[in-house]
């Protein structure tokens, strides 16, 4: 029963003021269609992938949570990419299962009001559709590989970054799982300050860095393991031309750093004194 997923979503109504012109006898709608209400959904339900928390920044109004067998993520549907993906990493994720060659595929799982990415958004305009959940990652089985194929687990990435200095990392995790038998609770996303859009089509949001967070555990280890000397290798790298060799330590940061520049909280099932610690601390 190692990866059992429940996935429980439940609608949550946050009624303001300013947003709403409905009366407050709302009920929920669990399927999600066509109510302008359901742009906030917040996660109630257990998910491995989010064994460290829901990273959450103080204006859910973009944030649409999901959880999938094979990660969770926070989607913004006014700049076309998630907020951030979570998931858990281990040897036992990785398979021979080939690449999935299609077409990267629109999150129809996405309620009916929310804008959904297609392939096409990202054709010709000069920038990746970078994973953040890795393919390779996700090599287990067909199904959890065709999932990293869901534009809600993309953002644009410049050639460079995408298939240099962000793929070393990936190569890093893949090192630490395979050959050091560790375990990793990561977090990516996008940051945003800008308002560059692919194409200036005014749909997909491209991001001026990129973030992960990575908790190294051992293999064996449960929560309770995290302590003050718990590794976590927090990096911001610039989303531009010309980072191709770069080593990835050279963007190492602290966790601090990302909740700064991203306005999210992680890690925040730890308790705050231990978030306090390895949150300020560079490995
Ligand atoms: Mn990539
Ligand atoms: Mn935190």
């Amino acid at each position: 029963m190692k990866r059992v997923l429940i996935i429980i979503a439940f609608f949550t109504f946050l009624m303001s003021c300013s947003e709403s012109n409905s009366s407050s006898t709302n009920t929920p709608d669990n399927n999600g269609n066509n109510n302008p209400t359901t742009k906030l959904r917040v996660l109630t339900g257990d998910s491995v992938h989010l064994s460290l928390g829901v990273p959450r920044d103080a204006d859910l109004s973009n944030d649409f949570e999901q959880i999938r067998h094979q990660y969770a993520f926070s989607y913004n549907s006014a700049k076309g990419v998630p907020n951030w993906v979570a998931w858990e990493l281990s040897k036992d994720w990785y398979g021979d299962v080939a690449r999935y060659d299609g077409n990267f595929v629109t999150d129809i799982t996405l309620p009916g009001d929310i804008v959904k990415i297609t392939h096409a958004d990202y054709t010709n305009s000069g920038y990746d559709r970078g994973h953040l959940v890795r393919s390779e990652e996700r090599t287990d089985n067909e199904a959890d590989n065709k999932a990293t194929f869901y534009l809600t687990n993309i953002i644009p990435q410049t050639p460079d970054l995408n298939r240099g200095v962000w793929l070393d990392l990936e190569y890093y995790c893949e090192k630490l799982c395979k050959e050091d038998n560790k375990r990793l609770f990561v977090v990516a996303g996008p940051i945003i300050h800008t308002n560059k859009t692919l194409k200036d089509e005014g749909r997909v949001a491209i991001p001026d860095s990129c973030f992960k967070i990575i908790v190294v555990m051992n293999y064996t280890d449960n929560i309770n393991a995290i302590n003050d000397n718990t590794v976590i290798y927090s990096v911001i790298m610039p989303n531009i031309a010309g980072v191709r060799s770069d080593d990835w330590t050279k963007y190492k940061t602290t966790v601090d750093q990302v909740e700064k520049s991203t306005g999210y909280d992680f890690l925040n099932m730890l308790p705050v004194a231990l978030q306090a610690k390895i949150e300020s601390r560079k490995n």
